[in-house]
């Protein structure tokens, strides 16, 4: 066991272990493959997989594929992976609530057969009419009283295909003035004949998602059923399914609070929206809370399980700051992320006192504070490129204000030597179009005696230097709640969340970089050669995140 600090499930596992009521624990993930999966979904992940894992059991990854009208093969590939990219990996083969349709369906007549179902043709606004509201109680169907033989009858020709979609339903028969109203005669199974990815056109019924979750996860064995409180209501009809039926386990259902994130919709409905209106490029764009998007954007996969751990699981709700998130991210590629330079807006500058054939190969460290990680080859020569922002003609201004390039004065190129602006052309609308600098001699790695540079900045070679495409990405959403008032979240969506940079120029090194490999740019922030569209000879990175949290200074 690892001592990963304790939650109220942990406790309960923990108790459940001590007294033997369970020998070891058996968990699962059941997403609905309607949509990608987001960071509320990694919340559960880690949840269900984690506590497996820190009990030394087993997780399920169960697919809950109940409306076909909704599912996709894409959704189906794309949650394997995601899970899979988490770190966690499943028991066995991934297990599909349609494995249990025939079983479901034998089920289903068994509560027919004991007087626990029945078949019922209320319409669905007649349906909404009886069902009574949360201060009254309903009314019973006129199709209540059907007799065993009239239901068994009618559910079979349900499956066969006789009857219309929405002609009829089967119900459970619980009690229609039960202060639940998930028990008053919740539906069993609806007429739908729509092909299913996995049966086909084997059925034309479909279980209800209540129907189903309970008893899958008694037929796989599942000890402790996990999952978020808009469910807690649905219990009691978990647990009235399970003792009328003869089902292997009684598996038991816990829930916990969803995870909520400010700047951030985390609904499969709202997220596919955004897909489906073009507003993002696709479920993986960078900017989107999707596990496949963060993935893109540079997120590492142990900053999200960090995340979820700093965020707790509890019963208690509320909304998370996405400034931790954040955090947990520049932690991570603090520590492991390479160091490269590159130069989003470059400024040239030549070089005086070397000739124009001078090249020199620089020792620079991949990370200031590990120097088990080593130094790569990055070349000099004499024109280089430095960033527009890291010089200002004004040399009027004070070192502490400015610690970057003056004319006249000096500055510390990274790994490298120490220069000095000598002069510099502006072109006709006023804009520092190349610099002049001297190269101070025997300052490589060291100080010299009466020179005082400003401070130290990034630089690339413009002989070796690359050209590349950078994406920036901010927040999507400039609202902390983007969709509180309901379908409008797209009037909050950032204009500026995507801004390309096309003359970004970088050391030569980043052409070899692995697709998805972060690095620190030295004092621009994180980016991750994209995973689908990084080439050598068509390098391209995305921004993952800025290296200091520009958001908590402009509140
Ligand atoms: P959405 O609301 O985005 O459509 P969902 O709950 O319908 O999500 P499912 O595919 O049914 O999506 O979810 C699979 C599992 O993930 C469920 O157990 C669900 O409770 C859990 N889950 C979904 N969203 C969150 C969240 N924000 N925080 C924690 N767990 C979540
Ligand atoms: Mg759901």
């Amino acid at each position: 066991m690892t001592d990963k600090p304790s939650n109220f499930l942990a406790t309960i596992i923990e108790d459940d272990l001590a007294s033997g009521k369970h020998k070891s624990i058996h968990t699962r993930f059941p997403p609905e493959p309607n949509g990608y999966l987001h960071i509320g979904h990694a919340k559960s992940i880690c949840v269900n997989f984690g506590l497996a894992k820190q009990f030394g059991g087993s997780c399920n990854l169960r697919f809950d594929d109940t409306n076909p009208e909704k599912e996709e093969q894409q959704y189906i590939n794309s949650i394997q992976e995601d899970v899979r990219w988490l770190g966690f990996e499943w028991q066995g083969e991934p297990k599909y609530a349609s494995d249990y349709f025939q079983q479901l369906y034998d089920w289903a007549l068994l509560l027919i057969e004991n007087g626990d179902a029945y078949v019922c043709e209320l319409t669905p606004e007649q349906m909404r009419e009886y069902r009574g509201t949360l201060t009254e109680p309903g009314k019973n169907s006129p199709y209540r009283q059907r007799r065993v033989a009239e239901n068994l009858d009618l559910f079979q020709r349900m499956k066969s295909g006789e009857f219309a979609d929405g002609s009829m339903v089967l119900r459970a028969k619980i009690d229609m003035a039960s202060p639940n109203i998930n028990m008053r005669d919740p539906i069993l199974y609806r007429i739908r004949k729509k092909t299913h990815h996995q049966t086909g056109d084997q059925w034309c019924i479909y279980p209800s998602y209540d129907y189903t979750h309970g008893q899958s996860d008694a037929l796989e064995g599942i000890t402790h059923s996990i999952c978020t409180l808009e469910f807690e209501d649905h219990k009691p009809l978990y647990e009235w399914l399970l003792s009328k039926l003869p089902v292997p386990c009684q598996p038991k259902q816990y829930e916990f609070a969803r995870l909520n994130v400010n700047y951030t919709v985390t609904s499969k409905r709202k997220l596919k929206k955004l897909v489906d209106e073009g507003v993002v490029n696709g479920w993986d764009d960078p900017r989107m809370p999707t596990i496949a998007g963060m993935r893109r954007r540079g997120v590492p996969a142990v900053a999200l399980r960090t995340f979820a751990e700093m965020v707790g699981t509890s019963r208690a709700g509320g909304v998370v700051d996405l400034g931790m998130l954040e955090y947990a991210i520049r932690e991570e590629l603090n520590q492991n992320a390479p160091r490269a330079m590159a130069v989003l807006r470059p400024l040239e500058v030549v070089i005086s006192n070397r000739p124009d054939d001078w090249q020199e190969q620089l020792s620079v460290s991949n990370h200031p504070q590990r120097p088990e990680l080593g130094e790569r080859k990055v070349a000099i020569s004499q024109r280089l490129y430095i960033d527009q922002n890291d010089f200002n003609t004004d040399n009027s201004l004070s070192r502490k204000k400015f610690k970057r390039l003056v004319p006249g004065d000096y500055v510390r190129l990274r790994g490298g030597y120490i220069i000095k602006a000598e002069s510099f052309t502006q072109d006709a609308n006023g804009q520092v179009s190349q610099i002049v600098a001297s190269l101070v001699e025997g300052s490589l790695g060291t100080d010299v005696e009466g020179v005082k540079p400003r401070g130290v900045i990034h630089w690339v070679c413009a002989n070796s230097c690359i050209d590349a495409e950078i994406r920036l990405y901010d927040r999507l959403f400039n609202h902390e709640t983007p969709d509180k008032g309901g379908d409008d979240f797209l009037q909050h969506v950032n204009p500026s969340s995507l801004q390309l940079v096309s003359t970004a120029k970088l050391e030569a090194s980043l052409a070899q970089a692995a697709p998805e490999t972060v690095f620190q740019f030295e004092r621009e922030g994180y980016f991750v050669a994209d995973r689908y569209l990084h080439q050598s000879d068509k390098p391209l990175f995305n921004m993952t995140i800025g290296l200091r949290d520009v958001w908590q200074s402009k509140a």
